[in-house]
């Protein structure tokens, strides 16, 4: 597809399916994919005679993709075609949103990662593969690919490269943003790729210094950068594993330092949604400043930039206001 003619924005959403747990505790399937971009939730309510009805919410996206869907699909219909316009100059970013449990790592890293077979590949290993498919083309000889990785905690950048250290970003004139001492590995095949990926996410999960030990809580972040043969960033790819979309409602949380957690995750969340929203619009307002992630994302959403945003949902009616929740998130981005 020609990079150009891409919509700035695509918002898709993926429902996984119920898992063994949910199954036993009979919890029920109440979303269905109606066509291919039609995703339905039937909420059961209760009147206040106590008999129950169902409530039906009609969301459209770009894509609603179903249980069935693997994750070679969604890479195929909504990834690859940004990173063939980050070979193009373009600055692209792809988010995995949704509550915790909901599929965002399962659809980032796939479920088992560090296998040597991929029965499931997720978008950071077919991204990585046509990564360098395409770094083999003439037009690119010279050209190099570096990767970094790094989670944001309570609005903390830790480089997850080097033993989760604090760095710090800074913006230039031209508002680039640089990260100042964040590891930058350069990779030579998808392989190395990969190890440098699967590298900094066991950092993150298990990091034992930190006081992070629960990736919910975190946003991890893997940008690639596409660099001429004058060293000079031509390209670049971010992607996020946001961290869980519960937290910000969750006020029930006794822990004064949870419930910190939790707004903190809130607002970045917000700030997420204006940023991208403001893309297809005057971007002179754009509420960078409003969290962490949206300044250390802030040079994707200025000029030629192209997002996806993945909303995971779980299926179960124990999960219907949090699927909700992210539906309409989600459907307020697009
Ligand atoms: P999150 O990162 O959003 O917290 P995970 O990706 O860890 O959620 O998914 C939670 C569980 O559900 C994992 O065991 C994962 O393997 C499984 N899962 C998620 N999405 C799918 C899917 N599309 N198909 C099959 N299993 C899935
Ligand atoms: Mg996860």
């Amino acid at each position: 597809m020609e990079a150009q003619s891409l919509p700035k924005i695509r918002v898709v959403v993926r429902k996984r399916p119920l898992n063994t747990k949910e199954i036993t505790k009979k919890d029920r399937d109440i979303l269905s994919v109606e066509d291919p971009q039609t995703m339905v939730v039937q909420e059961v309510k209760q009147k206040v005679d106590l008999s129950k009805f169902i409530e039906k919410h009609t969301f459209t996206f770009d894509n609603a993709f179903g249980e069935d869907a693997s994750n070679k699909e969604v890479y195929q219909t909504c990834v690859q075609p940004i990173i063939a316009a980050a070979f193009e100059g373009a600055k692209v970013s792809c988010f995995a949103y949704g509550q915790t449990g909901s599929g965002k790592t399962f659809t980032m890293m796939g479920p088992n990662p560090t296998a040597p077979e991929q029965e499931h590949p997720g978008i950071y290993l077919q991204a990585a593969e046509d990564i360098f498919f395409l770094l083999r083309e003439p037009a690119y000889s010279g050209y190099t690919i570096y990767c970094s990785l790094f989670e944001i905690y309570c609005g903390k950048l830790h480089d997850l490269l080097n033993k989760r250290k604090e760095v710090h970003a800074r913006s230039d004139a031209k508002e680039r943003v640089k990260i100042m001492g964040l590891t930058e590995a350069p990779c030579d095949t998808d392989e190395e790729l990969m190890q440098v990926i699967n590298y900094g996410l066991t950092e993150r999960t298990t990091g034992s210094t930190a006081a992070n030990a629960d990736s919910s809580r975190s946003h991890a972040i893997m940008q690639v950068v596409l660099r001429n043969e004058a060293n000079k960033i031509v390209g670049k790819m971010s992607f996020i594993d946001l961290a869980g979309s519960e937290r910000g409602a969750d006020t029930s949380e006794s822990n004064k330092k949870t419930r910190q957690d939790g707004a903190e995750i809130n607002k970045s969340l917000l700030a997420l949604k204006e940023c991208i929203r403001a893309l297809d619009k005057d971007q002179k307002h754009t509420p960078f400043r409003g969290s962490k992630l949206t300044q250390v994302l802030k040079d994707s959403f200025i000029g030629n930039c192209k997002t996806v945003m993945i909303a995971n949902v779980s299926p179960g009616a124990s999960c219907c206001e949090n699927t909700l929740n992210s539906l309409r998130y989600a459907d307020r981005v697009k």
